[in-house]
């Protein structure tokens, strides 16, 4: 069985705890590779080198242009890599194959992208209101940068990090989920074969608890970029205020995809379906609740269950496999909970509801897709976020009533509305508490776009040009002439 080393300073290297432990894969059920157990010690040394290569080596002296083409080269062997650092997420995380080969693919637009901002980073001349005064601003890179990642897109959510932290100049230490962490560390093999320089970019391995903690407090640190749930976004968040340190938040999710009386029904359907079981139900952006208006509630929902009840479990490596395993054993019992919760709420179940069987060969961490029809608002189903593919739908009687209930959450990641009229859309995608609205699509993402949460899904904001922003500070630099 494979046993990774931790990438520090550009080195592979053994733990200081002397101890690794096994990655599951979530199919077969069983050990496939070691993970090192990082811990403060490993940590410090990865901040130390990561300080190093920013202030004082090549990374220091480079201008913004050549920093760009660098990226850009990294980004280039990435689609060289895809192949391979998609087999290796599928194993340790369970996503269906055919969906990784296109993320993975699609890896090197975060590198390309953010590389050709690196040398258009522009600062300003403020006038001033003063004489023989002359004023200007610069962005100048923060600091090294912890780039902390949760299980469910490994790959994805650390490149929407890394490639804007390095573009504006600063390097990074990546703590990925202790439960998903090989792809990563496959990640820091393509950042050496890359050139880039040694302690540039830096994985840490091991726990929330004994790796990430003392990350976030690490002296050195004063950027965290953390993707995960509410509890352990709330932890960052105040560990990082204690020192001042800048963060932007990626956290949770219950987010409403909305259908009104005016709809296109088939559309909407297949929207609704990629919406909550793409990826066994576990993205941030979940339409883990359905709105149906009570005019087309009956029909939709017999759509939606003869088209929904066809999914095929299987392995993630086969390609006729539309529902892979949830990726953890304590994901898989946290969703079986939920299942057994909403039962006893009251929520009645039309589809599923029950741990599915094994597919043949497997042992790994199977649900039924679950539909749950007569969903109250205030249920803990429609409420907390399950992470699983089980669907709570809710009906409602007019556009007021499904805003009110769609904001009626802690969170506000995403929402979707289907409708055929404009002045309808205008108004959800105003009235929606959410920091992305999609009009009759569902799940799209681009590394041009900002991505992000408000209320207890997060702060700030991923992608695009606000990207960049995350990881500069401004500095006011005056002359008298
Ligand atoms: P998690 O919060 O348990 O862990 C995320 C990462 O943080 C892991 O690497 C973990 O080891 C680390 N960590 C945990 N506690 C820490 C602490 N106190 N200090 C420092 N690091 C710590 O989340 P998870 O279970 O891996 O991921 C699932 C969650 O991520 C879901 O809630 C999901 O909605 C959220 N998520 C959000 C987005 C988004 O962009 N908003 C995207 C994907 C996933």
């Amino acid at each position: 069985m494979q046993q990774y080393q931790l990438y520090i300073d550009g080195q592979w290297r053994a733990p200081a705890s002397g101890q690794w432990f096994d990655s599951i894969n979530p199919y077969t059920g069983e050990a496939w590779c070691r993970i090192p157990r990082g811990t403060a010690g490993d940590v410090d040394a990865a901040a130390r080198a990561a300080h190093r290569a920013m202030h004082e080596g090549e990374w220091a002296t480079i201008t913004a242009t050549q920093r760009g083409h660098r990226l850009r080269r990294l980004g280039d062997l990435l689609a060289a890599r895809a192949e391979h650092l998609a087999r290796i997420e599928v194993q340790d995380n369970g996503k269906l194959l055919a969906e990784m080969l296109n993320q993975c693919r699609y890896l090197t637009e975060w590198f390309h992208y953010f590389g050709g901002l690196a040398d258009k980073i522009e600062g300003s001349v403020p006038p001033i209101d003063k004489a023989d005064v002359l004023n200007f601003t610069r962005h100048e890179p923060i600091g090294v940068t912890a780039c902390i990642t949760p299980w469910n897109s490994p790959l994805l959510l650390m490149a929407w990090k890394v490639a804007p932290a390095l573009a504006a100049g600063n390097a990074v230490v990546i703590k990925p989920s202790e439960f998903t962490s090989a792809s990563t560390l496959e990640f820091a093999r393509v950042c050496e074969e890359a050139g880039l320089p040694a302690g540039l970019v830096n994985v840490v391995t091991g726990y929330g608890a004994e790796a990430g903690e003392p990350l976030v407090g690490h002296p050195l640190v004063r950027k965290i970029a953390f993707t995960g749930g509410e509890s352990g976004g709330r932890h960052v968040n105040i560990a990082a205020a204690r020192d001042f340190k800048h963060t932007t938040l990626e956290l949770g999710g219950k987010s409403a995809n909305i259908v009104l009386d005016d709809a296109r029904l088939d559309d909407a359907v297949s929207g609704a379906i990629s919406g909550i079981f793409a990826a066994t139900g576990q993205t941030c952006i979940a339409g883990s609740r359905l709105l149906l208006h009570e005019r087309i509630h009956d029909q939709f929902l017999d759509k939606l269950l003869a088209l929904a009840s066809q999914a095929r479990f299987g392995d993630p490596m086969d390609a006729g496999t539309q529902i892979g395993p949830v990726t953890t054993e304590p994901q898989f019992r946290k969703v079986v909970d939920y299942l057994r919760i909403a039962k006893e709420e009251g929520a009645r179940c039309v589809m599923g509801g029950e741990v599915a069987p094994q597919p043949p060969g497997a042992r790994g961490f199977f649900v039924q897709p679950t539909i749950f029809a007569d969903v109250k608002p205030d249920m803990r189903i429609a409420q907390e976020e399950v992470f699983g593919p089980v669907l709570s739908v809710i009906r409602f009687a007019s556009d007021e009533e499904a805003i009110r209930i769609a904001n009626s959450t802690n969170y506000g990641l995403a929402a979707g509305v289907w409708t055929e009229s404009l002045r309808r859309a205008v108004n959800f995608s105003k009235q929606l508490q959410a920091g992305t609205v999609w009009v009759n699509t569902y799940r799209s993402t681009s590394y041009t776009t900002p991505f992000g949460g408000v209320k207890a899904s997060g702060l700030g904001r991923e992608n695009g040009m606000d990207a960049i922003r995350e990881y500069l500070q401004t500095k006011s630099v005056w002359f008298y002439t």
